[in-house]
């Protein structure tokens, strides 16, 4: 390759990139092709003023990238964070381009966001503000353009509100501009545990494939929030023994098996949605760290990134690790845990049951048709099951990890639709 590799400063943006150039350099990419794919196709900034509560007027900065719509329109989130600037969009759109196209749905990367701290905000000031940034972003969102969703500290107030001012400014229904609606705005059945079933799929796949019976199954569920509590329902339906979940307030240790559904309803009804408290026959109480440790089949890592790293890697005994979260395996731990054998299903596969799931609420808003939870769920796990055996196999076919190989089959995918649609003039 002689193409000059882009570097950045930004972590997510530089290890995005050093992805990319890897794999594109694996599978023999052309130039041109790096050259492209290697940018976004379109990024904008826009400052989003906003009269405060006390009646002070304050200006937030404000992101789109749309790294590629070669595929269909762009899909991905905004968020609300202190540290979201170009370069973290930049990295994350990029990495929703792989996601949708390895996913096989028909939609291109696009990530978005406000710099900003939501918890000082109140709700009427957040929703003067989304409304701001659907408004100065109108030009480039679009059912057939770019169909944002929920991300980091936004969810379906934010989608309503967005959904809202862009109809309200062109004057009719617009539906399909977000996905991650209410259910009662046109959102969609089974939205809610759809990651979590996806998740569940490559674990049961994973097990299959490994010739391991999923029923006595031991496996730790870092995280019990939305992915990883569905993940353990799932798993625990159909038999797998989950001997550790863990959230924010530390671990929680059963070696016969935690009661998923009882840890479930503990949630449901704690008033911060955590697992405090929580007891249950045999079971003890260790740190969060701890937990990851535990003897197991399976660790899946469902809370934040860099969950396992350079620090405890060494200590991990599980021999695969499905990633629920984004980047909860740091690169050195990756490299250190593959060379002792341990099989890891990288995020983009492991939890594209999320964004699959998105695609079918746009489906169900362009044809203004809805689908039950069932109809719903019976199209997500053939895809998921489909996507998880196509990277399997090529992993076991060109003997590369399952990220490496991951990569390479949604790169030659979004490679070959800008080849075929060529340049324009
Ligand atoms: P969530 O906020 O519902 O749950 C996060 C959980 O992680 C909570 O139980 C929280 O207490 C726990 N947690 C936080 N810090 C922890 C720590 N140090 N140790 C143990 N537990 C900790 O979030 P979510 O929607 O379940 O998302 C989890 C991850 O999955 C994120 O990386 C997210 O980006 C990714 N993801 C989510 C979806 C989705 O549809 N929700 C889709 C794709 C990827």
């Amino acid at each position: 390759m002689s193409v000059v590799k882009r570097t950045s400063k930004n972590v997510l943006l530089d290890t995005a990139l050093e992805n990319f150039y890897g794999a594109a350099e694996e599978m023999g990419l052309e130039d041109g092709l790096v050259e492209i794919l290697s940018r976004p196709e379109r990024a904008i900034c826009v400052s989003i003023p906003i009269t405060m509560d006390d009646g002070s007027t304050r200006v937030f900065e404000g992101y789109r990238v749309q790294h590629s719509t070669a595929l269909g329109p762009a899909k991905g989130g905004f968020r609300y964070h202190p540290d979201v600037d170009l370069e973290e969009c930049e990295a994350l759109g990029s990495l929703m381009t792989w996601k949708c196209s390895l996913a096989g749905i028909p939609y291109g990367g696009g990530k978005g966001g406000i710099a900003c701290d939501p918890l000082e905000l109140s709700t009427t000031e957040r929703e003067r503000m989304t409304r701001t940034f659907a408004a100065r972003v109108s030009p480039i969102v679009g059912e057939w353009e770019d169909v944002p969703a929920p991300d980091v500290n936004t969810g379906a107030s934010e989608m309503v509100w967005f959904m809202d001012t862009i109809s309200k400014m062109r004057g009719r229904f617009e539906p399909g501009v977000v996905t991650g609606k209410p259910i009662s705005i046109w959102g969609s059945k089974g939205r809610t545990a759809a990651t979590g079933l996806g998740v569940f799929t490559c674990i049961k796949e994973l097990l299959i494939a490994e010739k391991i019976d999923v029923k006595g199954a031991k496996i730790i569920i870092q995280g019990f929030g939305n992915v990883g509590s569905y993940a353990a329902k799932f798993l625990s339906e159909v038999g797998a023994k989950i001997v550790g979940i863990s959230d924010v307030t530390g671990g929680y240790y059963a070696p016969d098996g935690i009661d998923v559904n009882k840890a479930f309803d503990h949630v449901t009804n704690h008033p911060k949605k955590m697992l405090e408290g929580f007891t249950q026959s045999g079971l003890s109480r260790i740190s969060g760290e701890e937990i990851l440790e535990v003897e197991a089949d399976v660790l899946t890592p469902c809370a934040l990134e860099g969950a396992v790293n350079a620090k405890n890697a060494a200590r991990i005994k599980a021999r695969y690790i499905v990633e629920g979260a984004n980047g909860p395996v740091t690169p050195d731990a990756d490299e250190a845990l593959g060379s002792k054998g341990v099989i890891i299903v990288p995020d983009f596969l492991a939890n594209s049951g999320g964004v699959i799931g998105s695609y079918f609420e746009w489906v169900q808003n362009l044809g203004g048709y809805f689908w039950t939870e069932d109809e719903y769920n019976n199209r997500l796990i053939p895809i998921m099951t489909d996507n998880f055996h196509r990277v399997w196999n090529y992993a076991k076919n060109h003997d590369v990890k399952m990220r490496r190989a991951a990569f390479l089959v949604a790169i030659k995918r979004v490679a070959d639709a800008v080849k075929m649609r060529g340049t324009f003039l």
